[in-house]
């Protein structure tokens, strides 16, 4: 199932999308799911909403379908619970095309980089990306798995970790360069406002079996920048999940952005970077793609 928060005549909603007519159920006109507001909501209401949902997308009854081409798609979280965590350098060839940046002579690394992003409000798959170009001339774009938490947990194993995980979406971690570098912490270059993209859907994580294995792609005014594979992950999705969560409660509705392949524009020799009117793609396989333009 791929789960969605839209805007429809003005009101925030949430959704599943029925994937063969292109139609949204409307969770909001089916009255067992009557506290069900978000997506959060949706996650803490366990298998039973799910089973019900299901139900809906799968028979014929009188809850409401909207064509997906009359709503407008927001952020899957678009307030997230609190900051994204994510993964730094977790693609050996995005290691590699980051040692001038990293300054780090070696590029096998032997724990994950975990560092966070603020986004009060993550940009939906059609959202606007601003330029910040007062304070930057060096904004990037990163494709990335993201992984939505579906149950609180601490010292989870490897074994688990799947049943913690609620599904998978896609996040444009965007980067002002300059400001990632100049700050020695990354925390402010990648958290200025509309530098978090998500979305279209969160697929839930019965449609993508472990090991997660999708391929994930980035364009910059279609020429394809980025194109890899999440098999790829220095550090994989359990891996991560019980490597960080030791000593660290994860909770329901964390996101955690797993890392981005090479491709990114400081790669390139002169840096590609990203400018107004630059239409911004991001996909991966089985969720979709978001579609974002630089004003
Ligand atoms: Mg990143």
């Amino acid at each position: 199932m791929l789960f969605t928060t839209f805007l429809f005549n003005g009101i925030e909603k949430i959704g599943a999308l029925r994937e063969a007519s292109g139609m949204i159920l409307d969770l909001s006109s089916i009255k067992e799911l009557a506290e069900i507001n978000s997506i959060l909501d949706l996650i803490g209401a366990g298998d039973s909403a799910l089973e019900v949902i299901k139900y809906h997308l799968e028979n014929k009854t009188d809850a409401e379908f909207i064509p997906v081409g009359e709503v407008q798609l927001l952020a899957p979280i678009p307030r997230p619970i609190r900051d994204i965590i994510c993964l730094g350098l977790n693609y050996k060839d995005h290691a590699e095309e980051s040692k001038s940046f990293t300054k780090e002579e070696k590029t096998v690394i032997e724990h994950p980089i975990y560092f966070s992003k603020m986004a009060a409000y993550i940009i939906g798959p059609e959202g606007e990306i601003k330029s910040h170009r007062e304070i930057t001339e060096e904004l990037d774009y990163e494709v990335e798995l993201a992984i939505v938490i579906g149950k609180e947990g601490t010292n989870i194993t490897i074994e688990e970790a799947e049943d913690y995980i609620f599904g998978y979406s896609i996040l444009n971690d965007l980067t002002a360069r300059n400001l990632q570098k100049r700050h020695s912490q990354w925390l402010k270059g990648k958290s200025l406002d509309t530098l978090t993209a998500m979305g279209p859907y969160i697929a839930y994580k019965g449609i993508i079996p472990m090991p997660v294995s999708l391929s994930i792609e980035s364009a910059i005014n279609d020429e394809v920048r980025q194109k890899s594979n999440t098999s790829k992950l220095i550090f994989d999705i359990p891996y991560i999940i019980s490597d960080l969560s030791r000593g660290v409660t994860l909770k329901k509705g964390d996101i955690i952005a797993t890392g981005t392949p090479a491709g990114v524009g400081m790669g390139f020799n002169p840096p590609k970077y990203l400018k107004s009117g630059d239409k911004v793609r991001c996909s991966i396989e089985k969720i979709g793609t978001i579609t974002n333009y630089v004003k």
